[in-house]
């Protein structure tokens, strides 16, 4: 089988590079000539636009684009991919972008004649190189069946969400949790260790506790309590507080387009939004405690 890999960012890459370890037929495109550089290296086809990728009649194409607008400019369109090919497509989006928008895509690529997926990931760029990545895939199921061996070959765990855009929908809820937790374990550490108490302590009290989750107990903000945490050294590494802002964001902007409350997703992008703004986007997002820390 002959697959097309669009987008070789963070995650992209080493997602491709699994393919080909897979033993799947791969051409690969990026804006980046260096990143469609290093993939040829390891044995993929290089092409050196989103034309060339067409000509070369993948019968899979998966894509790992930054966000919505990249996504609907590269399928949408007179020129986009879904007019572009010649021959009916097998279509995967893996980017993260807001349901609304993978609908959209999914249902120009049908009436088109090709089948569509949105299977977005989490794991990080860990899970991407371990080939442990979780799918939470939007469409039809007998669509997943055919695509299954493809998403083992990057990931782990693979859950059929529902018709198309509920991979999507799973996501920035899961995601929206995931920041709205952080904020709420970096407000209560700093509460105790503020009130006296040794942070480890507390810790180690919260993970036994009725308060324990994934913030406290693997990715703990306050430094110091858990060595291998980014908070650890300096919050460099993890998941960024920008893509935590990102996702805040298709979270918020789904729930008003579909009139649903969201008041502690909304307060926690704004949280991330001035954490942002004053420079902490590139730190990982339990870096949010320095809100609640003296210098
Ligand atoms: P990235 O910015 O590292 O990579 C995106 C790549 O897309 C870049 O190499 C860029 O050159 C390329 N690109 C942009 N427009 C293009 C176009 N028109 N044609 C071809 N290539 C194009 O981003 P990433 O970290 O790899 O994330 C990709 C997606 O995965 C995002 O939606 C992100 O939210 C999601 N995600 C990221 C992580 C993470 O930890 N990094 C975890 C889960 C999900």
């Amino acid at each position: 089988m002959h697959i097309g890999f669009l987008g070789l960012g963070n995650m992209g890459s080493p997602m491709a590079s699994n393919l080909l370890k897979a033993g799947y037929q791969l051409s690969v495109f990026d804006l980046s000539s260096n990143a469609v550089a290093e993939l040829a290296e390891k044995g993929a086809q290089a092409c050196a636009s989103v034309q060339a990728l067409v000509a070369a009649a993948p019968d899979v194409l998966i894509s790992m684009l930054p966000a919505a607008v990249h996504v609907k400019g590269v399928y949408l369109g007179s020129e986009g991919l879904i007019e572009q090919l010649s021959k009916p497509t097998f279509l995967i989006d893996c980017s993260t972008i807001d349901p609304h928008s993978a609908r959209e895509v999914a249902k120009a690529a049908q009436e088109a004649g090709h089948r569509m997926l949105d299977a977005p990931v989490s794991g990080g760029t860990t899970g991407a190189q371990a080939a442990t990545l979780t799918f939470m895939v939007g469409g039809s199921a007998d669509d997943l069946q055919y695509a299954q061996p493809i998403l083992q070959a990057m990931g782990k765990n693979i859950t059929h969400c529902g018709d198309s855009g509920n991979g999507q929908v799973a996501k920035v809820a899961n995601n929206m949790l995931l920041g709205i937790s952080m904020v709420g374990v970096a407000e209560a550490m700093a509460l105790g260790v503020a009130l006296g108490m040794d942070a480890k302590v507390l810790a180690g009290i919260i993970n036994t506790s009725s308060g324990r989750c994934w913030s406290s107990e693997i990715n703990n903000p306050y430094p110091d309590v858990l060595e291998n945490a980014p908070a650890s050294r300096g919050y460099s590494g993890g998941f960024g507080s920008d893509l935590m802002l990102k996702d805040l964001g298709l979270a918020t902007e789904a729930a008003r387009l579909s009139k649903q409350p969201v008041m502690l997703g909304a307060a926690a992008q704004q949280l991330y939004q001035a954490f942002s703004l004053q420079g902490h986007g590139s730190l990982d997002f339990s870096a949010i405690i320095k809100l609640y820390l003296k210098e």
